[in-house]
Order: structure tokens, then sequence, then C-alpha cells
């Protein structure tokens, strides 16, 4: 039988001429300067290629450059982010953009262990950058890759352990090419695994390029592959969301600088699913005076390890209550970064 290394290696020829034929347009793939490859990467962790399109344009046309990047205060920097999430990701940006500035004269260093030293920066996202941007044969290990890789050698490793992930990339380092098809082989495995070998349901084996060569498919067992050990069950968080309204504007607090939603600006909100009763006598019990109380009714949001279920109230006040910061719809739909998490209490802000 063939080994794992050369079944890899005989994947690259007809891996790059279908992508060639079939990539889709993207606007990062258009000019992709190490600035623009770097920014791409680092939206689409977590997060859908359609979702990130709006997001990059908008980011490139306000911050065009890694210098403008490294300069950019952080409120338009999280407000350029607003709804994306994990928003240590913008921060993260930023801080390596200076020390780019500072380090290496606003150039990204061009070789996947330099990026690695880069805040924000692992190693999939410095073997893209380093692939795609400056064609060093250096490969991104995603899940996506993960996972056609584990398909094409029916390879039963659990592909949540670091050295799967480790070994993976050692194999796929030892038949990159260098040059442009190193990054095309990067984009190109992506989009394999983005288009036909997917994640949930079957693969499209049948339009697959690497039919004749996939072992899973040859044995009828994709479904077995990639094979990963239980998850961890999510935490469960009840929180009670409060748009406090005063005058025709409404309380904002800060969350805390570390932590999940870091320095995010959140409305405020209590622990615990709380009735109009009990939510009367603890704003009450804060000094707050309410005078009037309505339903918004229940919202919920994931995170990676924590699940909020939420209860929204609309509390008119008879005065600003110190502690927060007082803003008018407009205002904070403008200039203040909520995240996607209220999103159902920050549509309702009239
Ligand atoms: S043949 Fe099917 S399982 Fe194998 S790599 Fe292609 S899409 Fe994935």
């Amino acid at each position: 039988m063939m080994t794992e290394e050369k079944r890899l290696a005989a994947c690259v020829a007809p891996l790059l001429s279908w992508y060639r034929a079939a990539r889709r347009p993207l606007p990062w793939r258009a000019a992709p300067t190490p600035y623009r490859v770097w920014v791409s990467e680092i939206m689409l962790q977590q997060t859908r290629i359609e979702a990130v399109i709006p997001y990059f344009e908008r980011f490139m046309a306000e911050l065009p450059t890694l210098d403008a990047l490294a300069a950019a205060g952080e409120e338009r920097l999280l407000k350029l982010w607003e709804g994306l999430g994990y928003y240590s990701r913008a921060r993260n940006l930023k801080k390596a953009a200076q020390q780019v500035t500072a380090q290496y004269g606003g150039e990204l260093p061009d070789t996947a262990e330099e990026l690695r030293k880069l805040p924000g920066i692992g190693d999939y996202t410095a073997g893209a950058i380093a692939s795609i941007a400056f064609g060093q044969p250096e490969p991104a290990v995603d899940g996506n890759v993960l996972r056609v890789v584990m398909r094409l050698t029916a390879c039963p490793d659990d592909v949540l352990e670091q050295k799967t992930r480790r070994r993976v990339a050692d194999e796929l380092r030892g038949i990159y090419p260098a040059g442009e098809d190193a990054g095309l082989l990067t984009e190109a495995l992506m989009e394999l695994g983005e288009t036909l070998c997917v994640p949930n349901g079957e693969p499209a084996c049948e339009a697959c390029p690497l039919r004749a060569l996939c072992l899973a498919h040859e044995r009828g067992e994709t479904a077995l592959y990639p094979a990963r050990s239980a998850k961890k069950e999510r935490r469960r968080e009840e929180k009670t969301v409060l748009l406090l309204r005063c005058g025709g504007r409404y309380a904002l607090h800060r969350r805390a600088e570390s932590g999940l939603l870091a320095g995010m600006w959140e409305f405020p909100s209590l622990e615990g699913k709380r009735s109009e009763e009990e939510l009367l006598a603890a704003l009450t019990e804060q000094g707050l005076h309410p005078e009037h109380l309505a339903a918004l009714g229940a919202a919920r949001h994931v995170f990676t390890h924590v699940e909020w279920h939420m209860t929204g109230y609309l509390v008119d006040c008879a005065e600003e209550a110190p502690g927060f910061t007082w803003a008018t719809a407009g205002e904070i739909r403008r200039d203040y970064a909520v995240p996607t998490a209220f999103r159902a209490y920050r549509k309702q802000l009239a």
C-alpha cells in the first residue's frame, strides 16, 4: 500500500489544477499582499467566509496599510470589528502591527518562524501568511485541512490532539512546493475542505479531484474520519440584560480588560433569570428608581466554552445613575463596539 507521504505527494498536482479552475473570487485573493493575507486569515478564524467579506472590505478601506493599523485608535478598531466576535483578535492585530513597525521596519517578516513571534499569530496563521504571501513551503493546518488529510489517509488519530496536528503539518511540509504553488496549495486544501470535503454530512466525493487517491472514499468509510474525542460540555450562564433608559439615553458598561469580550461595551446585566418583581427589588436596592419596566424577550448566545441564556428588560429611570456611560441609540450604533452577543437587545434601542 502507498505510504501516507506518497499519497499526499500524489495529491499535489491534481489539487492544484482543480483549484486553478475552481477557486472562488474573494477580495483577499485579489492582490494578496502580506498585510491583506494576514488580516483576512485573522478574520477567517472561527468565522464564515461570507460573513468576513464585508468586514474585510470595510477594514481595508479604513486601514489600508499596516502603518494605518498600528496607528488606529482602539475604539475605531473595535468598531470595525463589531459583530465579528473574538475581539482579542483585533487587539492582537494592532499589537502585532506596532511590533512589526518597531522591529521589522513596517514589513511583515517572511518566515513562519518569525511570524509566530507576533501576537495573535499561531502555527496556522504563520503557515498561511508564509505560503500565500511569501511562497514559502510551509503548510497551514486548520480543521479543514486536517479533515481532508485524515480522510485521504484513513487515519484514525484524534484531530483534537496537538500531536496529530503537528504530525500532519510535518508530513505536509515534506511534500510542499515553493513559490506561487505553495500559496495555491494552502488555499486549495482549505477550499477543498470548505466546498467538497465538508464537515457536516456527506462529502462530495464524486466531484473531488482526489477521489482516486482517497483511502476513506475507496473503503466507503468517509463518515469515520476525522476521529475526535468527546468535547467538554459548554457552561451555561443565565443573565438578565437591562436597557436602562433615561431621557433618550441608555446606560453602557465597559467589561473588564481581560477575559471574555475584554474591554467591550455592554448593556448592564444581573446574574440569573429575574422576574419583574425580583428585578424591581434588585434595582431599588442598587439606588436606581425605575419608573417603568417592559420585557424584551429571551435571547441566547453561544461562545466557545460558555452559553449565555438571557432575558431582557427595558427599564425607564428617573435619573442617569452614576457608574455608567450614557449614550443615545445613534451614538451607541456609531461609536460604541457592543458585541453581537447583545444583538437581540441592541436592535431594540429606539
Ligand atoms: S474523495 Fe471524498 S473524502 Fe476523499 S478527500 Fe475527496 S471529498 Fe474528501
